[in-house]
């Protein structure tokens, strides 16, 4: 009799977890209408990430001793749950034990219960652990967890904690004469702790622990620079996402799969200077909206934008990527971001007024500044510089100057660097001129998709207009949008390349020398764009060592993967930002106490920023920013 009511409890208490899954998964495909992009292409690869970051958990290793806690419960949860497996088993069918089929002496069956006494026990002690570290030394990022949360995680803390000790104890007093009421008591109590765990988890926060894996195995496998295009669907009442119904169910799946470990928030250059936004609270938004969406008919539901996340808080991300770059589960807050600006910027018109009159300007003249756009090529002026015009578009390169290049008083002189350089090394190039426009990056970051795409379009149809097959940038951003955004717009050239590269690969080469030891100390700014966005970390490094009379740069403690945003990208550039520290001026913090004499950037937007970063520390007269190419031109 006992033997059935526990299998009636067993099939009753696993249905329910199918169940609740089930029903969380049509949630999140039912509710979530928006577009979703293939997420079924590269099978292999797709397993490939399963493993590595689902089991090996790569991305956790920034933090080691959380990594390592989290992979000894989550191992340990592995091979304990074998013995879980046969106590389900047994409850059943009391014969069926690996103690009757393998033969208690025999060295496998020793080996199986010293495996599982030894894991137990080290799994009690991570958890021990685990408590003790929330109770009393929380990481930084713990901070402004939700009181629900909080509890959430000691609860599910407690429940492996128990199921754990009890199998310990089990193990231990299980052939101990004597101890057999004890061992079953303590059987009992496993099993309920197991049913109570598999019954609450669907509905905990720990929850990632199932959502992890399809998560990871659906995430994009475009780069993190790349915005998706919008569908401008004929009939749309509404662009970008205003309500739940707006997000994918890829989207609904992150907010599920979220565990909130506040790795996103840790590296967020926003939150780190004060400003409302916390990445993680944005991923906890879209799961908030969509059991909102669930729970209430239409006319009783929260507000999304204004709601449950506000404008300030969406209009303050940099889009520098170091939420998606840090969270282990692949998480993506940038496109989420994105989508509700353009909710905002082309369903509202709920647009910050400076970042309004830059739409105009683009709108207009085709530079954020509002320049007349006639006057694009005057930078070039004196110099050797051609247009595709002039040359009939036979030339290798195309030299996509950029709006910042063309008008921007001290990124011209960038340019004419460039151009110099270019010139040194019998580079066949040439530039638009007028006929360039705005490459799209503001106003896409901007949410204006609409305008973003005449741009687009228009500088496409001038490539075709050319035959451009390379081209060469002088601005990262134009550099990510050419490269990743308008092959979905239909131009897919040979070769982007960005100037750093470039510069960096013509040393290498050979066909430039570069001035040795042109400035007493150097360290180097990552622009996002060039380094998380696109991985070039190296290029630029090894073309400027030996710009230093230290011939090696002075890094920053926040260098490489872990660069902190100068502020600007985003369409941050155009942007107040009254509200918590200045990013430039906390970045500036850093890269003045490397001590370095001049700061190397390799965009225009970092290098505004760092200026005015730099004299907001009153050190303008003793350190100064330079371009690399700037530092590496012989004029
Ligand atoms: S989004 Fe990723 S990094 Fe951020 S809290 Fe959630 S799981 Fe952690
Ligand atoms: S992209 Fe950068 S600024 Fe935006 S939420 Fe992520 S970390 Fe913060």
């Amino acid at each position: 009799m006992t033997q059935v009511i526990f299998a009636v409890l067993v099939v009753s208490v696993f249905s329910f977890f199918a169940y609740s899954l089930r029903r969380r998964w049509l949630q999140m495909t039912t509710i979530g209408q928006g577009t979703e992009e293939p997420r079924f292409d590269n099978i292999l690869s797709r397993i490939r990430d399963v493993v590595v970051e689902g089991f090996f958990q790569k991305r956790m290793y920034t933090d080691f001793g959380a990594a390592f806690m989290h992979l000894l419960i989550f191992w340990g949860f592995f091979i304990v749950s074998l013995g879980t497996l046969e106590t389900l088993m047994s409850g059943v069918f009391p014969s069926l034990t690996l103690k009757n089929l393998l033969g208690s002496e025999s060295a496998i069956y020793k080996s199986y219960i010293a495996s599982q006494t030894w894991t137990n026990a080290i799994v009690a002690l991570a958890i021990a652990y685990a408590i003790l570290r929330r109770m009393f030394f929380p990481p930084k990022r713990f901070a402004g967890l939700s009181r629900h949360s909080r509890l959430d995680a000691y609860l599910v803390l407690s429940l492996i904690g128990g199921l754990v000790t009890t199998a310990l104890f089990y193990i231990l007093v299980e052939s101990k004469a004597g101890m057999e009421g004890t061992a079953n008591v303590l059987w009992w109590m496993h099993c309920l702790i197991l049913f109570s765990f598999t019954c609450f988890l669907p509905y905990s926060k720990h929850q990632h622990l199932i959502w992890v894996w399809p998560n990871i195995f659906f995430k994009s496998h475009k780069g993190t620079g790349r915005l998706r295009p919008m569908e401008f669907k004929e009939d749309a009442e509404s662009f970008g996402v205003g309500t739940a119904q707006g997000f994918t169910w890829k989207q609904m799946l992150d907010g599920m799969a979220c565990v909130e470990c506040g790795r996103c928030t840790a590296v967020c250059p926003a939150n780190n200077t004060g400003k409302n936004l916390d990445p993680r609270l944005i991923i906890n938004d879209i799961k908030e909206a969509m059991l909102d969406a669930v729970a209430n008919p239409p006319e009783k539901r929260k507000q999304l934008i204004g709601g449950i996340v506000t404008p300030e808080e969406l209009w303050a991300c940099t889009t520098c990527g170091a939420c998606m770059q840090a969270c282990p589960l692949h998480i993506e807050h940038i496109p989420a971001i994105i989508d509700m600006r353009r909710y905002m910027t082309m369903t509202e018109g709920n647009v910050p007024p400076e970042l309004q009159t830059t739409l105009q300007n683009l709108e207009s003249q085709s530079n954020p500044w509002g320049f007349n756009n006639q006057k694009r090529a005057e930078w070039a002026q004196g110099i050797n510089v051609k247009t595709m015009a002039e040359t009939k578009g036979e030339v290798d390169y195309l030299f996509w100057v950029g709006c910042a290049g063309s008008f921007d008083e001290r990124y011209k002189k960038v340019s004419r660097s460039i151009a110099n350089v270019l010139n040194d090394a019998n580079v066949s190039f040439a530039i638009l001129g007028t006929e360039e426009k705005c490459n799209g990056d503001t106003a896409r970051r901007a949410g204006n998709e609409y305008l973003a795409d005449s741009q687009i379009r228009e500088n496409i149809e001038t490539f075709k207009k050319y035959k451009v097959k390379k081209v060469v940038t002088g601005c990262p951003h134009c550099f990510n949008t050419i490269k990743n955004e308008y092959p979905d717009f239909g131009f897919q050239a040979d070769e982007v390349i960005h100037h750093s590269e470039f510069l960096s690969r013509l040393v290498q080469e050979k066909k430039i020398t570069p001035k040795k030891g042109a400035v007493e100390s150097l360290t180097y700014h990552d622009s996002c764009y060039l380094g998380r966005h696109n991985q070039i970390y190296d290029e630029p490094r090894k073309a400027l060592a030996s710009a230093s009379k230290e011939n090696t740069l002075r890094e920053m403690p926040r260098s490489r993967e872990k660069g902190f945003c100068c502020g600007a990208g985003g369409a941050r550039m155009w942007m107040e930002e009254t509200k918590g520290e200045r990013v430039n001026v906390n970045r500036a913090r850093e890269a003045l106490a490397s001590g370095a004499k001049t700061i190397a950037t390799a965009c225009p937007f970092c290098m505004t920023m760092m200026r005015d970063g730099v004299a907001a520390h009153q050190k303008e007269k003793e350190v100064e920013v330079l371009d690399i190419a700037e530092l590496l031109s012989s004029t």
